[in-house]
């Protein structure tokens, strides 16, 4: 175990941003905090980087205890910082020598370039990076002291889908390497994919954690029925379908879990034709379900209105 969480609190004013988290990471894992806005993800994870202090419960962080040796601890974390905002003036190759160098151990910076895709923009000032390799650049300076945890804090968030894709691929290999991951994010499918474990998160408690398969497969024996029309049916009225277990509306998309696929969709058509409304019926498909529907499911809201 290289992170164990105890009932950790943290209370800004009367908001509780942290309300009693525990959890442990085992080395070698690819941990994952999924939550929405304001969930709690970031002041957890600074509390543990040893960036934030706890009102209460205890962090240790391989086998150290955070409140008495952070310093210690942080020459082995990696610690995802937003270059753009910190040096805007300096080259990638420059600041990551400069913070090569705040360590008693790192790697070469010809090594970081290259695992993040970045020889090309050696040389290129900070704030002329686009958004894809500022937060490649960001990564790379969570990897420059070769730790033995790397915080990813929403690594990809901002980025278009095929930027996000080649920081999975760095992730993925850091993660071949044995390196302990733990990544926040609000991206269901990006936990999905890079996480052994997910906790999800919402107001500051932690609502579910387990391997994402096993998430799906606690919370789901049904499938995903899913369709939009305007206007939608009713709560009552989705629910009186045969097969229904769980509805979720929001606008004119509608969610339907199901355990009977055939009886629920025939029972869609028909509302649909009864109601002179099969004009209006969209995008109607049957899918399996995603730790996004886990969510939904616990909490009744999406992660990301
Ligand atoms: P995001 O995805 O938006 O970063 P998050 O899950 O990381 O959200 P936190 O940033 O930890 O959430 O915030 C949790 C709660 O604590 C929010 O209500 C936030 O407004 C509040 N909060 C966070 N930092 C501070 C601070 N320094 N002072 C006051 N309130 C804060």
């Amino acid at each position: 175990m290289v992170i164990d969480v105890d009932n950790l609190v943290k209370k800004y004013g009367s908001i509780i941003a942290v309300d009693g988290i525990g959890f442990r990471v085992d080395s070698g894992e690819a941990f994952g905090m999924l939550g929405p806005n304001g969930a709690g993800k970031t002041t957890t994870v600074e509390i543990i980087e040893g960036l934030r202090t706890a009102d209460s419960g205890q962090v240790s962080v391989l086998g150290m205890d955070v409140a008495r040796v952070p310093a210690k601890i942080k020459q082995r974390i990696g610690i995802q910082l937003q270059a753009p905002s910190l040096l805007p003036l300096v080259s990638v190759e420059e600041i990551l020598q400069l913070f090569g160098g705040f360590y008693e151990r790192s790697l070469p910076v010809d090594d970081v370039l290259e695992m993040l895709s970045l020889q090309d923009s050696r040389k290129v000032l900070v704030k002329n990076l686009s958004g894809g390799q500022q937060q490649r650049l960001s990564v790379a300076m969570a990897l420059i002291n070769d730790p033995d945890i790397a915080f990813l804090d929403e690594p990809t968030t901002g980025l278009d889908p095929q930027a996000r894709r080649g920081l999975w691929s760095v992730i993925e290999n850091m993660r071949g390497k044995g390196k302990t991951i733990f990544l926040t994010t609000h991206y269901m499918e990006e936990a999905e994919r890079l996480c052994d474990r997910v906790a999800i998160i919402d107001h500051g408690q932690i609502i579910a954690m387990n391997s994402p398969r096993e998430l799906i497969n606690e919370y789901f024996n049904e499938s995903a029925i899913q369709f939009e029309m305007e206007p939608p049916p009713s709560e009552v009225i989705l629910k009186s379908f045969p097969g229904t277990t769980q509805v979720i509306v929001s606008g004119s998309e509608v969610i339907i879990y199901s355990d009977n696929i055939p009886a629920t969709m025939s029972a869609i058509l028909k509302y649909a034709e009864k109601t002179g409304l099969t004009e209006q019926l969209k995008d109607l498909y049957v899918r399996e379900p995603t730790l996004e529907d886990v969510f939904l499911k616990l909490t009744g809201r999406k992660i990301r209105e």
